[in-house]
């Protein structure tokens, strides 16, 4: 982690506050001052503000059920971010792992630990996530087949990588993916002469949503560790 966001980390200082702290000469990393804030803090370096040792918070790790007409961003846009839904301190320090689109609803998770979304959203990671998906035309006989061995989005060179469909019926599908792509799933439907009238994400990894729209929980230790 960088020294400056260390320091937040382990203080009520904002990231200004701490880049003036390392200006002023006032962190150590292990008894040498630093004067980087960009400087890799590891696991076994003792950080020192004004001679104190520094430690970290815990990271955090939430999963929230996103409704319509909200935003995976930080901050508000033409719709509010979804970080407001979270009624916790520090709601600053946190993103989104994964974001889904503005009328896109389901499953998201946020944390302020960015190895850890970095590796879950990591194509390499092969973590699966569900999309329900609501289509305006009856799907064809042949997306199956099209989606397992790949289909071309729009200004791509690259085929999707293999996705499973499974029918429910002429218009309601499940889909899962391994990658995410912008827009992935409404692309591959256009791509394949459909469009998708609804979509809700209603799993990532092993991690089923379970709660209510609008509403949110911590993850467990078991569920973190799962998802890394
Ligand atoms: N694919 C999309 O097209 N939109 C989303 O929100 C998520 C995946």
């Amino acid at each position: 982690m960088r020294l400056d966001k260390y320091i937040c980390k382990s203080t009520e200082f904002s990231l200004t506050d701490a880049l003036a702290l390392i200006e002023n000469k006032r962190a150590a990393v292990n008894g040498i001052v630093a004067i980087e804030a960009s400087y890799q803090v590891h696991k076994n370096n003792s950080v020192t503000l004004d001679g104190e040792t520094l430690t970290p918070r815990k990271s955090r790790y939430f999963v929230l059920h996103k409704p319509t007409d909200m935003i995976c961003s930080n901050v508000d846009e033409k719709y509010p971010s979804v970080l407001n839904l979270l009624d916790i301190d520090r709601v600053s320090e946190l993103h989104i792992a994964g974001r889904l689109d503005a009328d896109t609803t389901g499953l998201v998770l946020v944390t302020d630990d960015g190895h850890w979304s970095f590796n879950l959203t990591s194509p390499k990671n092969n973590c699966e996530k569900v999309y329900k998906v609501l289509l305006s035309r009856p799907i064809s006989a042949d997306a199956t087949q099209r989606f397992l061995e790949g289909v071309l989005l729009q200004g791509e060179a690259k085929l999707t990588l293999p996705a499973k469909l499974d029918i429910i019926d002429s218009y309601n599908v499940l889909l899962t993916l391994t990658e995410g792509r912008f827009h992935q799933v409404k692309r591959m439907f256009t791509a394949i002469g459909n469009r998708v009238k609804s979509l809700h994400r209603q799993q990532i990894g092993d991690l089923e949503l379970d709660v209510e729209v609008g509403h949110w929980r911590s993850l467990t230790h078991g569920e973190v560790e799962a998802l890394s």
